[in-house]
């Protein structure tokens, strides 16, 4: 049984402390303002120093057999995790509702401005990726989407959420429903062209290397609806990223992920901060991410371009 204080959970609580902790502070990169996010040194779990995000990458893996092995350890990880609450939170189920908390106040800020018609004239749809065992869908979605799929490799996690969200087991009404449940990995998924209305990811992608991060989001991009949108929550390390060894993920910082979002040709609608969190784990923050210009942006540029001297032809 895998003690969980000392787990890699999706919580990683010991990774960001390694990273404080067995960082000298000469040895730390000075700040790099100017610098893009994968650019910037990062660390292991044991203490391993990488210049920058490519040497970590080449390092882990750098061939194909590598690559293979990066994946099946990250899935063996959890193969062996319970199927509850705590096992999916790595022994803080008890940050369950903090959580709920934070993502429902930010969906709907999100689905008020997005979908102001939601809950009357529109069945929306929901695609829940490392779903684990449902624990996001079962608390928050299924009540906001009248359909929400559910995408998980771990089968016996899959199978508790098919469980947890049968009909007898939830007190939602008939408008209600998990639908599909897909058990595989994100880079292997391709989602139905224009099915979901959001697309939300959780506590899973730091599973995925960088190539696979922007070809997944690439295809999930062509999954949603018009106006639809993806949720990225996830943790956030302070500068570079923590590679965990474990289980085989890495927590990028904020500006990294701003940078592969830009490779995604995805654009950040809003950013919010999971508030509530313990000072012993990473932060964790909510992005919502479109395909197209947020409206705000378009509307200062206009407004700048109307105010230009113009060019009397
Ligand atoms: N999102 C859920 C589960 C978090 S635990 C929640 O917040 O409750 C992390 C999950 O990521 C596990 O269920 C694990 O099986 C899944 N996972 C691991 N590798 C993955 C991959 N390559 N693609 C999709 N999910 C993955």
């Amino acid at each position: 049984m895998r003690d969980f204080l000392y787990s890699t959970s999706p919580l990683y609580p010991l990774g960001g402390f390694c990273f404080v902790s067995l960082q000298p502070t000469k040895l730390r990169p000075p700040p790099q303002t100017a610098v893009r996010g994968m650019e910037v040194g990062g660390s292991d779990s044991n203490g391993r120093e990488f210049k920058n995000a490519e040497e970590m990458w080449r390092d882990q893996v750098g061939d194909p057999s590598k690559k293979t092995e990066w994946y099946n350890q990250g899935v063996g990880y959890w193969e062996v995790c319970t199927a509850s609450v705590d096992g999916v939170l790595g022994g803080y189920g008890h940050m369950n509702e903090a959580d709920i908390r934070g993502s429902e106040a930010f969906l709907n800020t999100l689905l008020s401005e997005r979908f102001p018609n939601a809950g009357t004239d529109s069945h929306l749809v929901a695609l829940d990726c490392g779903s684990g065992i449902g624990r996001v869908t079962k608390n928050l979605l299924i009540r906001y989407f009248n359909e929400v799929d559910l995408l998980e490799p771990v089968s016996h996690f899959l199978e508790t959420a098919r469980e947890n969200l049968a009909p007898e087991n939830h007190t939602f009404s008939d408008m209600h429903k998990a639908t599909n449940f897909f058990c595989m990995p994100l880079q292997e998924f391709t989602p139905n062209a224009g099915r979901y209305d959001v697309i939300w990811v959780q506590w899973c992608i730091g599973h995925l290397t960088d190539d696979d991060f922007v070809t997944f989001f690439k295809r999930a991009k062509a999954g949603l609806k018009p106006g639809g949108f993806i949720v990225l929550k996830e943790n956030i390390a302070r500068t570079g990223f923590v590679l965990d060894n474990e289980d085989r993920s890495i927590t990028r910082s904020d500006l990294y992920y701003k940078e592969l979002f830009s490779q995604c040709g995805l654009h950040i609608y809003k950013i919010k901060d999971q508030s509530g969190w313990l000072k012993e784990l990473f932060a964790v923050k909510m992005y919502a991410l479109m395909t197209d210009l947020p409206k705000r942006v378009l509307r200062t540029r206009s407004k700048v371009q109307a105010n230009k001297p113009g060019i009397i032809k």
